[in-house]
Parts: structure tokens; sequence; C-alpha cells
């Protein structure tokens, strides 16, 4: 077993960290309250091979293995404190990117990769509906066959990207009395007619990300837009569901890293009693927790993208992996508020941010009791 990375894996992963903290870390404190989406950011991420990172290069993407690709995802979390930008470039990686890769055929690959690559256009994943959330069986957006196109009724809300995206993987059914075996994907491109995107919505935390709902009424999408047979919907949800669980926590865990490093300085410099708070039991043992949290978070990562440099199904992997990362995430991210004490409550000190922006994790990609109940399934319980 080789836990070290490769020489090439390192030397990205500090381009693409020192890139990171250079880039995307200015006036975070006013653009998270503004709810700014960093655009610039973007066109530059996708300079590094970030927009496109699972993506063939005949397409314009980087070609990374499943392990190189953590690796880079990991660096960006550890430089980048924009975690609303992390999210926002995971949800078009494995919401569209990699569904397009897997799934598309050769004309919708070369008709939106090298765009979704190069940082131009922006994609996202528009499956939850207000009435349809953990239970996608009960989704009502509507595709009818007319000819050789679909025309698309429906609500989605949630879609992450949804205000700045440029194309939509949207998910219909075409025949509800088949529930989530009658879902069918389509690829729908903003400036369709019949398709509306909403005003931002704001929420607690990743405010960096925009969100949005989608609307579309009556929306004519060509059969050549649809991903994959009629009926595959559901495979292809689940197969964004294993990438998007397994991978979504990277930033994450080098989110944890960072807060890691800086509740030690803080720990070492801040003095009460004539001595480091981190001298203090109770502080060191949240130090030591966060430390534990972050190497088996890292841990779990690893295993799964290693099972998918395998080649090997980790559905029930990466349902541990989100599960697990996302809870130790915002424990830690509780423990590094009580060790800056009353600074950490603060919003200039950018510590709150985190709690906030990780308590999303519980949400995003299934909630919590979900992987829970997948594991209980796969434990035969
Ligand atoms: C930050 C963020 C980004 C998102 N991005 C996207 C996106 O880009 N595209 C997209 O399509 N969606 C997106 N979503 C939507 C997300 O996938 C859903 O919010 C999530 O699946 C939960 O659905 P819901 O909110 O309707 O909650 P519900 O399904 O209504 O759940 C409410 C509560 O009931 C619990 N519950 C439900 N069913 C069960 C069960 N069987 N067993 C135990 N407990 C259960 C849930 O765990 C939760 O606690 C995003 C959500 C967030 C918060």
């Amino acid at each position: 077993m080789e836990f070290s990375l490769t020489p090439e894996q390192t030397e990205r992963q500090a381009r693409i960290h020192e890139w990171a903290e250079r880039s995307l870390n200015d006036d975070l404190e006013s653009r998270d309250q503004a709810r700014t989406f960093n655009r610039e950011g973007w066109r530059s991420s996708a300079q590094l091979g970030l927009a496109g990172l699972v993506a063939p290069s005949r397409y314009g993407g980087a070609e990374l293995d499943p392990l190189s690709t953590m690796a880079a995802l990991e660096a960006l979390g550890r430089g980048s404190r924009d975690n609303g930008f992390n999210f926002a470039l995971n949800a078009h990686l494995w919401g569209c990117v990699n569904p397009l890769v897997s799934f598309g055929s050769e004309e919708q690959k070369h008709a939106y990769l090298p765009r979704l690559t190069s940082g131009d256009w922006i994609g996202a994943l528009a499956a939850t509906e207000r009435g349809a959330g953990s239970d996608l069986s009960s989704l009502k957006t509507q595709a009818t066959k007319r000819d050789d196109a679909y025309a698309l009724a429906g609500d989605k809300m949630f879609v992450t990207n949804a205000p700045v995206a440029d194309v939509f993987l949207v998910l219909a059914t075409l025949d509800p009395s088949r529930g989530a075996f009658g879902l069918t994907a389509f690829v729908v491109e903003r400036g369709t007619p019949g398709l509306r995107i909403s005003e931002r919505i704001d929420k607690m935390g990743l405010s960096t990300a925009a969100m949005g709902e989608v609307a579309l009424d009556g929306c004519i999408v060509p059969a050549r837009n649809r991903l994959g047979p009629e009926g595959a919907g559901l495979a292809i949800f689940n197969h964004i569901m294993e990438w998007e669980r397994g991978f979504i926590m990277a930033f994450a865990v080098g989110a944890m890293e960072r807060q890691l490093e800086a509740c030690l300085a803080y720990a070492r410099g801040r003095r009460q009693f004539d001595q480091p708070i981190g001298q203090f039991q109770a502080v060191a043992d949240r130090l030591v927790e966060m430390r534990v949290r972050w190497e088996t978070s890292r841990l779990l990562l690893y295993r799964f993208a290693w099972l998918k440099c395998e080649s090997r199904a980790a559905l029930a992997e990466a349902a541990m992996t989100k599960l697990a990362i996302s809870e130790a995430w915002v424990r830690s991210c509780e423990d590094a508020m009580r060790i800056h004490g009353g600074y950490g409550y603060l919003t200039k000190t950018g510590v709150e941010r985190d709690l906030r922006d990780a308590l999303g994790s519980l949400f995003y990609s299934g909630t919590a009791e979900m992987q829970r109940q997948i594991l209980a399934r796969w434990m035969d319980l």
C-alpha cells in the first residue's frame, strides 16, 4: 500500500495551492457579504485545468486520474478560503462535466466540453424540486416526446450556479408511473426558449456560490440533447452522486488542514493566565480532535480515489466519505470558533464563515441522514 503522492501530483498541488492563495482570497469578506461570484477567478482556475480536471485532453480537459483529481481539489481547498467558489467548481465538475464525459455522445462532447473546460461556460445540475428532494422518484418535471424533440415542463429548486450557468443538466420524467425508472437526463442551454432562471437564492453560507431556481415552461430541447437513452436518468443520477459524494469533500479536507494550521498558530500565540491557551488541556484536546478528523477524513478521501483508479464501484464508500467528512468538517469549524473565543464569532476573522459554509455539506449531494440510509442498506439492515 502506497500512501505518498507522486512528485508530479505534489508539484501540481503546490502550484494550485500557491495560485489559489494568491488569486482567490482577496476581498473575501466583502464578496461573502455581497454574495458575489468570482467570475474572474473561474476563468483563471480554468487556465490551471481546474474547470476540466476529469475531461479528456482532446476536449480541453486536464485528463487527470481520480487520485490526481483528488489531490488537485484538496490543494484548491487548502489555498482558497473561498469555500463558495470551491463548491461552485465542484458543482460544475460533478453535476455537468463528468456526466457529459461518461454519458455524452461524441456530438455532445464536442459541443459542450471544450466550452466548459476552457472556463467560458459554467455547468449546473438541475435535479431537485420543491416536492422532491431526498426522494427522487417523486420528481414532477415532465418530458414529452414531440417528433425529434422533447418538451420539458416543471420547476427546479436549489440549483447551484444557476444564475451564472450556461448549460444545465436537467432530470425529467417521461413516465411518472415508473417513478425513478421513468427519469431521463437532458442537456439544456441557457437561452433556450421556455427556460427561465430566477434571481439568486440567498442562503446561510457558501454565499459566493450562486444558487437559483430553474423554471421550464414548454421548453423544447432537441432529441440530440438527450443524455444517454430514454429511462437512463436514474443510472446517470446514481453515477453523478457516486462521483460527487466521493470528491466533493476534497476541498473541505484542504480547508480543514488550513483551519488546523490557523488554530495551532492562534493557540500558541494567544495568552491568558500568563500562558499560551494551547497549553490548557481543554484547548489542546480540541486541536488533537481536529488533527484526527483531518487525517481520517483524508484517508477516506484517498481510499475512494484509489477505488475509482481501480475502476471499482464505490457507491457505499462515496456515501461514507461524504457523511464522515461533512460531519467532521462541521465539528472542526465549531472547535475553531471555540478556540478563537469571542474573536471566532466576529465576521472579520472569517472563522464563523467557515462554519456557515461547512453546514451546507450536511445537505448537498444528499443529506447526512440519506447517506446513513444508504450505508444501513449496504450493511444489510
Ligand atoms: C448548498 C446546497 C446546494 C445544492 N445544490 C444542488 C444542485 O446543484 N442541484 C440540485 O438538484 N440540488 C441541489 N441541492 C439540493 C439538495 O440535494 C437537497 O436539499 C437534498 O437532497 C435534500 O432535499 P430537501 O432539501 O428537499 O430535504 P427533504 O428531502 O425534504 O428532507 C428533509 C429532512 O428529512 C430527512 N429525510 C428525508 N427522507 C428521509 C429518509 N428516507 N430517511 C431519513 N431521513 C429522511 C432529511 O434527511 C432531512 O433531514 C443543494 C442543496 C444545498 C443545501
